[in-house]
């Protein structure tokens, strides 16, 4: 039986793990947190995310759990729209799912051929090729034929296979919340959840998990909004960085003001936004019988502007099921790194354009930004959905 170590439990280790299990591989999930938990956030799924999910085995209950996502078009902050909202063919049309329920699906995904550690902390990794690959917590060492990198932005295993390629700030910082329906504010008629709202250096968000008072597979529906500010992420405690919220969306179109005054601190996710730069040089490096690839943010954490990180995650999982259900373990490795790199390299080529648009300030800078909206941003959301629509699992 082939054996695999997957190193990290967020969804791209989660899906991976699950999808080799599945194929008869015996698999150890390395995971440094005690517990395996997601965000209490949610998740726009693409096509792409979508068609991945299925080729893991683990649509079946994506119906249940995601609600599709309708264009809401783009306004500014004084509410004059910069793109009107378009109806979307229905395989464009992405879903937004909340993390925990997609969480609960990949968790369900694992059966019980896969071992979980816990509080297991990844420090080394051994890719040579006399031996099998290896990875280590400076304690014990873990070996297999695989190993799978999909310890996050962060990758202790990317840091020494791939050296060159850093993590760096964006710029920005995030903050994320779901209001669950029961405290969601109720808006007027006319008013509606949905769209985005673009100024200078924010950008604001939002989204409905399912229908008040929906009996749907998801007991976790509510309101979610995405914020996104120039600058660090904030130091002080949520309370603050909410009253902070308020302020800086102060005036800009309802339900926007309604949606943070709902909001509970403890509901605030805040994130630094990061990306790798440059890629890393390879996503597959031959060991032994088979090699490390890495996966999912390890390979290649982008910007959420576009929203394709995890999509991009499921797919690396679906495309490195896939070649090693069809190929040899070393031809495997070598297919998904020839396969994996362009493709995640013209996404986050898409997600600098997106930036530099979003990062827009100072009046001559946004005076352009906004004339070239128009046409610029359809023109990227639509390579961009065009790109999502498109892909393909091997077969
Ligand atoms: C604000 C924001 C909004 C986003 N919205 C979307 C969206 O709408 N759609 C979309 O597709 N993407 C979105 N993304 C991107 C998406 O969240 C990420 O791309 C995705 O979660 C990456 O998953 P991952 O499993 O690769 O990494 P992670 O989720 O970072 O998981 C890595 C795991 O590895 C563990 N780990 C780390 N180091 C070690 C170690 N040394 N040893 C053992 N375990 C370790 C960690 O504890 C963690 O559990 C968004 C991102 C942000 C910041």
């Amino acid at each position: 039986m082939r054996s695999a170590v997957v190193v990290g439990a967020g969804i791209g280790g989660l899906s991976v793990a699950g999808a080799l299990a599945r194929s008869g591989w015996q698999v150890t999930l390395l995971e440094r947190s005690d517990r395996v938990r997601p965000e209490p956030t949610a998740v726009v799924l693409w096509p792409n995310g979508v068609r991945a999910l299925l080729a893991l085995g683990l649509g079946a209950g994506l119906d249940a759990i995601a609600t599709p996502l309708p264009d809401g078009g783009i306004r500014r902050p004084d509410g004059h729209w910069l793109v009107q909202p378009q109806a979307l063919p229905a395989d464009r049309m992405p879903v937004v799912v909340h993390r925990e329920d997609l969480h609960d699906a990949l968790i369900a995904g694992l059966g019980d051929r896969v071992e979980l550690r816990t509080g297991v902390t990844v420090r080394t990794v051994r890719a040579d090729a006399g031996e099998r690959p290896a990875v280590g917590d400076g304690r014990q060492t873990f070996e297999a034929d695989l190993v799978v990198a999909a310890d996050g932005a962060d990758s202790q295993i990317r840091q020494r296979l791939a050296p060159a390629a850093k993590v760096v700030s964006s710029g920005s910082a995030a903050w994320r919340a779901v209001i669950p329906w029961y405290r969601a504010p109720q808006l007027p008629t006319g008013q509606r959840v949905g769209g985005e709202v673009l100024g200078a250096g924010y950008r604001f968000v939002s989204a409905s998990l399912g229908d008040r008072g929906s009996s749907g597979g998801s007991t976790r529906g509510g309101i979610y909004w995405v914020a996104t500010a120039a600058g660090a992420a904030r130091p002080e405690p949520p309370e603050t960085q909410l009253a902070l919220l308020r302020r800086w969306y102060a005036g800009w179109p309802a339900p926007i003001g309604e949606l943070l005054e709902a909001t509970d601190p403890a509901d605030l996710v805040q994130q630094e936004i990061r990306e790798l730069r440059p890629l890393p040089r390879a996503y597959g490096f031959p060991a032994g019988p088979g090699g490390v690839v890495l996966l999912g943010d390890a390979a290649h954490a982008m910007p959420p502007h576009l929203g394709r990180g995890a999509c991009l995650a499921f797919e690396d999982a679906a495309t490195l099921a896939g070649l090693l259900r069809e190929s040899t373990l070393p031809d495997a490795v070598a297919a998904y790194d020839r396969v994996r790199r362009p493709r995640a390299a013209g996404m986050v080529r898409q997600t600098r354009r997106m930036s530099a648009v979003l990062q827009a300030r100072g009046r001559l800078a946004l005076r352009a930004r906004d004339a070239a909206l128009g046409t610029l941003t359809p023109r990227l959301i639509n390579t961009a959905a065009t790109n999502a629509a498109q892909w393909r699992p091997p077969t």
